[in-house]
C-alpha cells in the first residue's frame, strides 16, 4: 500500500526522490523517509507524519548522493513512528532497503536472526528484509536478492541499496508493482509510473520474482536463477500534465472534471479501432451461462450497476461479489462462467486473489484494469483497458466513471453477440452512450447549485442515499465517496427497502439523498421521498424525471435525459460533487483521506 522510489544517476538523487513520493503520496501517508548512499556511507532522513514534514527536516538536516531510495508508508506492522518509517537498515549499516507489502513469515525470520545476535529496532515486518539480505550477502548482490527472495513469504516490492556494491540499485518484486524508469540522466525504480514522469516515460514492467539492477547508466534484469532476462523498455503515453493539479485545488475536482474527456477516450477505445475493440470483438460468448463480477470498493459498485445493464440487456444472470470474500468462498465457477475483475490499479490484492481462484477453478477472466501492465491486466485472459490516465485521488471518479462505460459497452457487445438485441436497438444504445461524454460536460458546467446545497450539509451526522434499481445501485457509490472524504457516515438502501427498518433511523433533519433516473419507477421513489420527509428529513431529490417542485425540505437538481441504463454515469457525477464539496466546506485532506490508501496492495 506504500509508494517505493529509488534513483541513480548523474544528479542528486534527494530531490528527485522527494518529487516522485510526492506523486506516490495517495498510496500511503503516515510516514516518510528517503535514504542515500554517498562517501559516507548511508544517510538517512526518515520520520513519522506527511511529506511535507520530511521535506522539512530535509531542509534543516541536508542530505545528498547520486543514489536513493525513498518510502512513503500506510503502516501494517507496527504503529506509525520515526523509527518504523523506511528506509530500514540492517544492524551493520550495510544494506538500506524500501520495501511495499506484507512479510508474512517476519516473526519466524526475526527469531532466527536474533538468535544469532542481530538486533532490531522497529516493529516492522520490513526490517527482517534488510537485516536477512544482510547476513546473506556475501559479495553477489544479485545472490543476495535470490536468498531473501526465497526466504520471504508474502508480498514485496523491493528497493536496496548495499555498502559493498556502491554503483548498484537493486529491486525485486512478489505481488505488489514495480517499475523501472529508463532516463539520459539515470535510472528509477517505482511503484508506479507517475512517480518518474518527470524524467522519463520509458518504463519496463518487472514481473513477479525478477530481479532488476540498475546502475547510472544501465538497467539489466536477472531471474531466480541469476540468469539475465531481456526487457525491452515501453513507452508511457501518460502526459506528466496528467499527474499535475493543473490549478485546482484538489486532483478529485481535477479528475471529476476530467471526465467528459475520460468517457470520450474510453468510449473511442471501443466503438474506433483500438485494443479494447478487438479484444471485446473476440470474446466468444456463447459459452458462458453465468457471469461474476468480483472487485473491492467503488469498483464492486461499478459492478452492481453493470448487473442491471447485464441483465437487462443480455438476459444472462449475473452475480457480484466482493473480492474479499469470493477468494475464500470456494465460489462455483467453472469453464461456463465469465468472471470480470474491474481494479483501477490492476493490483488490488484481493482482486488478485479472487482472479488466481476463478482461473484455478477454469473460468474465463476479463479485466477491466486503468493502469498498463499491472499484475490483473497481466494474468487475466482478456483485457480491456480504461482510458482514465494516471489517477491520484484517493478516491477514484474518472477511473470509476471510464469503468462504468467500458462494462456498458461490454454488456452492449455481449447482448448483440447472444441475439438479444437488434441491430437497431444496438445503434441507439451505442449512441446514448456516445452522447454521455458531451452531457457530462453540461453537467459539469452548472456545478454552483450542488456546491451551494453540499455547503450546507457539513454539520450532518449521517446521510442516507436512496433509490431503485439501477439508481440504488449508484446510489451505494454516492454513499461510498461521502464516507471516504468527508467522514460522515451514511448508508444507501434500496428505496423499498427503507419501510423494513431502515426508516427508523430518519428524525428530524436527517438528510436523504434520492436518485430518481428510472421514469417508470418515478412514483415509487417519490413515495419514498414523501414518506420520509413526513418523518422530519430533508431531501436532495437528483434525477432526469423528478416531478416534484422544491420545497422547504426537498431540494431538486435536474440531470440531462439519458436511457435509464446509462444514467448513473451522470448521476454519480452529481454525487462526486456533493461529496467532494461537503469535504472542501469541512477543510479536509481531500486527495488524501485519513486511514485510506488509493492502491489496496495489502489483503
Ligand atoms: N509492511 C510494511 C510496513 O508496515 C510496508 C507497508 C506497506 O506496504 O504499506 O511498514
Amino acid at each position: 500500500m506504500c509508494g517505493i522510489i529509488g534513483y541513480t544517476g548523474t544528479e542528486n538523487a534527494v530531490p528527485i526522490i522527494v518529487d516522485g513520493l510526492k506523486r506516490l503520496e495517495y498510496r500511503g501517508y503516515d510516514s516518510a523517509g528517503v535514504a542515500v548512499m554517498n562517501e559516507d556511507g548511508f544517510e538517512v532522513v526518515k520520520q513519522k507524519g506527511c511529506l511535507s514534514a520530511l521535506e522539512a527536516m530535509i531542509s534543516i538536516k541536508p542530505i545528498a548522493g547520486f543514489m536513493g531510495i525513498g518510502h512513503t508508508r500506510w503502516a501494517t506492522h507496527g504503529e506509525p513512528s520515526d523509527v518504523n518509517s523506511h528506509p530500514h537498515l540492517g544492524s551493520q549499516n550495510k544494506i538500506a532497503v524500501v520495501h511495499n507489502g506484507i512479510i508474512e513469515n517476519y516473526r519466524q525470520i526475526k527469531e532466527r536472526l536474533e538468535q544469532k545476535g542481530i538486533r532490531f529496532v522497529s516493529q516492522t515486518d520490513s526490517e527482517v528484509i534488510a537485516q536477512l539480505a544482510e547476513y546473506y550477502h556475501d559479495g553477489d548482490i544479485v545472490d543476495t536478492m535470490i536468498r531473501t527472495a526465497n526466504a520471504l513469504e508474502g508480498s514485496y516490492a523491493l528497493g536496496i541499496m548495499c555498502l559493498d556494491e556502491p554503483d548498484k540499485l537493486v529491486a525485486i518484486k512478489k505481488d505488489n508493482p514495480l517499475i523501472v524508469g529508463v532516463s539520459e540522466h539515470g535510472n528509477f525504480i517505482a511503484s508506479d509510473v507517475p512517480a518518474v514522469l518527470a524524467h522519463t516515460n520509458r518504463v519496463c514492467y518487472l514481473n513477479d520474482r525478477e530481479i532488476a539492477v540498475l546502475t547510472k547508466n544501465s538497467v539489466e534484469f536477472f531471474n531466480m536463477d541469476g540468469e539475465p532476462i531481456y526487457k525491452e523498455p515501453e513507452t508511457v503515453t501518460w502526459s506528466i500534465d496528467s499527474a499535475e493539479k493543473g490549478g485546482y485545488e484538489h486532483f478529485m475536482l481535477k479528475e471529476i472534471m476530467e471526465q467528459p474527456r475520460v468517457l470520450k477516450e474510453t468510449i473511442q477505445s471501443v466503438l474506433g479501432d483500438g485494443d479494447n475493440r478487438r479484444i471485446i470483438d473476440s470474446l466468444d460468448v456463447s459459452r458462458f451461462d453465468r457471469i461474476v463480477i468480483t472487485a473491492c470498493g467503488s469498483a464492486y459498485n461499478a459492478g452492481m450497476v453493470a448487473k442491471y445493464v447485464f441483465e437487462r440487456l443480455c438476459r444472462v444472470t449475473v452475480e457480484v461479489e466482493l473480492a474479499s470474500e469470493f477468494r475464500y468462498k470456494d465460489p462455483i465457477v467453472g469453464q461456463s462462467t465469465l468472471v470480470i475483475l474491474v481494479s483501477q490499479s490492476g493490483e488490488t490484492a484481493d482482486t488478485i486473489a479472487a482472479m488466481r481462484e476463478a482461473k484455478r477453478k477454469g473460468a474465463a477472466t476479463v479485466s477491466v484494469v486503468n493502469v498498463i501492465g499491472s499484475t490483473i491486466a497481466r494474468e487475466t485472459d482478456y483485457t480491456l483497458y480504461t482510458m482514465a490516465g494516471p489517477e491520484i485521488a484517493v478516491a477514484t471518479t474518472k477511473a470509476f466513471s471510464a469503468q462504468l462505460v467500458l462494462l456498458y459497452l461490454l454488456a452492449v457487445s455481449f447482448a448483440k453477440k447472444l441475439g438479444k438485441i437488434s441491430k437497431e436497438t444496438e445503434d441507439r444504445l451505442l449512441s446514448d452512450i456516445a452522447s454521455l461524454p458531451g452531457k457530462a460536460a453540461g453537467l459539469l458546467k452548472r456545478i454552483d447549485p450542488v456546491a451551494k446545497y453540499a455547503a450546507g450539509c457539513v454539520g450532518c451526522k449521517s446521510i442516507f442515499f436512496i433509490g431503485r434499481n439501477i439508481d440504488y445501485a449508484i446510489a451505494l457509490e454516492g454513499s461510498l465517496k461521502l464516507k471516504e472524504i468527508s467522514y460522515i457516515h451514511s448508508e444507501a438502501y434500496a428505496g423499498g427497502e427503507l419501510k423494513h427498518g431502515t426508516i427508523s433511523l430518519i428524525e428530524d433533519n436527517t438528510l436523504v439523498v434520492a436518485i430518481s433516473c428510472c421514469e417508470r419507477l418515478y412514483e415509487k421513489i417519490y413515495s419514498n421521498v414523501e414518506q420520509v420527509i413526513s418523518r422530519g428529513a430533508r431531501v436532495l431529490f437528483i434525477g432526469n424525471c423528478i416531478k416534484a417542485e422544491p420545497g422547504e425540505q426537498l431540494e431538486t437538481i435536474e440531470l440531462p435525459e439519458i436511457n435509464e441504463l446509462f444514467a448513473p454515469s451522470l448521476s454519480v457525477i452529481c454525487l462526486q460533487l456533493f461529496s467532494y464539496y461537503v469535504a472542501a466546506n469541512k477543510g479536509l485532506d481531500i486527495d488524501k483521506p485519513r486511514n485510506l490508501a488509493k492502491s489496496v496492495t495489502v489483503e
